[in-house]
């Protein structure tokens, strides 16, 4: 439905403010138990933008094996290996099995016991947090919590990760977390090496975003919302042309873009990023690469990763990176401003639970497509009573 189509009053009994993945994720559990609702988005798809031959991704970018809501909507994408992934001042593939890294052996393998108990606890907390919020769900696991408060720097310290995360997890985390390291809790750094623990996969965007909202499509109103406000039992919601009432309103979006219109809370760590499409000639130091990883003190950009289609993307910190110290000649493609890209997982985490009747969704707590997916069904299923 376009909203030049809608021009009166709309009442209805949820409206869902933002079609990314946490929206689409609510839109599709409310459709499936035959609820009426309505989605007021900009577009569909949000930070799962990909290029018009949707080849190439400009948002989110990979998924791992444990993305167990999304895998059905998202998976099938090219598998990534390490064996392809380089950091940007060596010509080997990443790999463990170095003279220097052997010696830490003992440490490699306490370091993947806690990761991979690390990764149990989040499977669980996630099945919880379809029912409960991610905030509840916390308080029942004192290890995760632990995790929250704790400052990744000290868990570095505690297990004598120093030489191990300088050469490998630092990297890594600035790489795909767009900070370092050392400004994060134990939480978000653990999280980010799921990566490597787990299988992972290029993310299939365009599938999801056929699929999700296959069958209420007529639900979606491309719109902007411009104000909120209570009216007794009920909320009002304002667009540039039309105003729609309902009992319930889910926000599924970003900080930057709910704050306009309503006083959600700030997380701790809201990062932003540019995303580059280029084609060029990269020179030696890239070249015959498939990912490269950069080391946060010395570039600008964190991540050179080649496509399908011979364009590579990279993830920036800047607006306009010195690209003539990665290629010896190129063409910009396109350029993409994320004012919210990732959202880090802080000290305190936040109720999903915001007012009677408003449920905050998104990547408030825990960022990644498969959490903001399942932050969209909570919001459903409180609303439909599921508990
Ligand atoms: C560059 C980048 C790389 C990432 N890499 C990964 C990754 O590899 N793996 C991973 O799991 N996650 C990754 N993420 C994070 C992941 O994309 C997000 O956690 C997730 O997509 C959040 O989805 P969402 O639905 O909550 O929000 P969004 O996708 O941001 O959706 C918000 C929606 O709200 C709409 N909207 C905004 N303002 C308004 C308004 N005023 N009125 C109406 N509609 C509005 C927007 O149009 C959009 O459709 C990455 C993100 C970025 C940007």
């Amino acid at each position: 439905m376009k909203t030049t189509e809608i021009n009166k009053i709309r009442e209805t009994r949820t409206i869902i403010i933002g079609g990314g993945v946490s929206g689409l994720a609510c839109g599709r559990t409310l459709h499936e138990r035959g609820q009426d609702f309505i989605m007021l988005t900009e577009e569909i798809g949000g930070r799962m933008l990909t290029s018009r031959s949707h080849q190439v991704n400009y948002g989110a970018s990979y998924i791992t094996e444990d993305y167990e809501n999304i895998m059905p909507y998202m998976g099938g994408g090219k598998r990534i290996w390490t064996h392809n992934c380089y950091f940007h001042d060596s010509n080997r593939p990443i790999s463990f099995y170095r003279p220097r890294t052997l010696l830490e052996v003992g440490k490699l393998i306490r370091l993947y016991r806690i990761a991979a108990d690390f990764r149990k606890r989040l499977r669980v907390l996630r099945h919880k947090a379809l029912y409960i919020s991610q905030k509840e769900a916390l308080e029942e696991d004192l290890v995760l919590k632990g995790y929250t408060r704790k400052p990744a720097v000290e868990f570095v310290r505690e297990n004598g990760l120093e030489y191990l995360n300088r050469t490998y997890f630092s990297p890594l985390f600035n790489s795909t977390g767009f900070i370092e390291y050392d400004r994060c809790n134990t939480f978000a750094y653990l999280d980010n090496l799921m990566a490597l623990i787990c299988k992972t996969y290029v993310a299939n965007h365009s599938h999801c975003c056929h699929m999700l909202p296959k069958g209420w499509e007529n639900r979606i109103a491309r719109c902007r919302v411009k104000a909120m406000r209570r009216e007794g039992d009920t909320f009002e919601v304002r667009t540039e042309r039309d105003v729609f009432r309902a009992d319930n309103v889910v926000l599924a979006l970003p900080y930057y873009s709910a704050k306009t219109f309503y006083d959600v809370p700030k997380p701790e760590h809201s990062v932003p990023i540019y995303v580059l499409e280029v084609r060029g000639e990269r020179n030696k130091c890239c070249r015959g690469k498939e990912v490269v990883f950069f080391q946060p003190e010395e570039h600008e950009i964190t991540i050179l990763w080649q496509q399908v289609t011979g364009t590579d993307i990279l993830f920036s910190k800047t607006k306009e990176p010195d690209l003539g110290k990665y290629y010896t000649s190129y063409h910009m493609i396109s350029r993409i401003y994320w004012p919210t890209a990732v959202v880090l997982s802080g000290g305190e985490w936040f109720e999903q639970k915001l007012e009677k009747g408003v449920y905050l969704a998104s990547d408030y707590n825990i960022c990644g497509l498969e959490d903001a997916y399942i932050t969209g069904v909570y919001a459903a299923n409180q609303i439909c009573g599921v508990f």
